[in-house]
């Protein structure tokens, strides 16, 4: 890969910003009420550099829940307390083959070989977060994504209680996940925890400021906190890559090769290692639950870019 020039990429984030704006493909997540709620026509590209330089495009002061995104932020903030192996031991990091929200996936081995990014090991993951009480779990967590953010965060609160009324498929799982011994702190509180999280409100230069964060080494590069250690980085980018886009992970790093990882709320964010973290936000998603316009406008830059890491010219 080559470093792009400051002007290229503003034109490219223009260009592709207006290729993709008048898209209309997919639908909003419905399973969480609040989620069909939100304007789906919102559209926003941004993309941090490794000097914290901000270069966005459309709506990126709307916010939305951050949803499974968290799940990223939370897995680091677990390997930096406990460390690679423990989260390898405890939790599993081998995609499940399985939806995102699967049973079955818990049931056929028994609550191992699962990852922190699909619901089951990411209550898992949560629940082995350092705190004795609900309230210090809850301090670590959100400081951890004020962090990466670079700014303090609020959660959202209706999207909060709308999922929190309707998650009973997300309480079975940390049941059955506390019956074979997988879970490390009281399961319902846990699972009350992860739902919060996922109702953290972010904008799209919050997620790309995240994503700088992770492709600068676990340093934010604004604030310039260290928040997770390099090493912790180098485990965290292999599990999105491998499972950061549900159903469809193994096709997104085939053609993007980059590590990525969405939400439901409509949120993905990619990250090129040393170099850049990219955000993009619209609401209206396809059927594995990936935003249809912010995977196509991060595969876009990426190409035009020449980010992927794998080709070589
Ligand atoms: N809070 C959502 C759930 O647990 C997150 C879903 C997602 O973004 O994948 O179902």
């Amino acid at each position: 890969t080559t470093t792009p020039q400051k002007g290229q990429i503003e034109s490219v984030l223009k260009e592709t910003y207006n290729k993709y704006k008048d898209l209309k493909e997919g639908k909003n997540a419905d399973y969480i009420p609040e989620l069909a709620k939100v304007p789906s026509d919102q559209f926003a590209i941004v993309i941090i550099g490794p000097d914290g330089q901000v270069y966005s495009q459309g709506d990126v002061d709307a916010l939305y829940s951050i949803q499974s995104i968290s799940k990223v932020l939370t897995l680091a903030r677990a390997i930096e307390e406990s460390g690679a192996q423990a989260v390898q031991d405890k939790i599993g990091v081998d995609p499940t083959g399985q939806r995102f929200n699967s049973a079955l996936a818990v049931e056929q081995n028994k609550g191992k070989e699962l990852n922190p990014l699909v619901n089951a090991g990411a209550i898992a993951t949560t629940s082995m977060l350092k705190g004795n009480t609900y309230e210090e779990k809850w301090k670590n967590i959100i400081q951890t994504h004020n962090d990466f953010a670079g700014r303090q965060l609020e959660v959202n609160e209706p999207v909060y209680k709308s999922e929190a009324a309707t998650n009973q498929h997300n309480q079975a799982l940390a049941s059955l996940m506390n019956s074979f011994e997988r879970m490390y702190f009281d399961p319902q509180k846990s699972v009350d925890l992860y739902t919060k999280q996922c109702a953290i409100n972010i904008n799209t230069k919050d997620l790309a400021m995240i994503a700088a964060t992770l492709a600068n080494g676990g340093t934010n590069p604004v604030t310039k906190k260290k928040v997770v250690s390099p090493q912790t980085v180098a485990h965290v980018l292999p599990v999105m890559a491998t499972c950061g886009l549900y159903d469809d992970s193994g096709i997104w790093f085939y053609n993007v090769g980059l590590p990525a990882k969405s939400g439901v709320g409509g949120g993905i964010m990619a990250i090129v290692p040393g170099q850049y973290g990219i955000a993009a936000f619209s609401p209206r998603l396809d059927e594995a639950g990936n935003s249809i316009r912010a995977q196509r406008a991060i595969a876009d830059i990426v190409s035009k870019l020449n980010l992927n890491p794998y080709l070589i010219q």
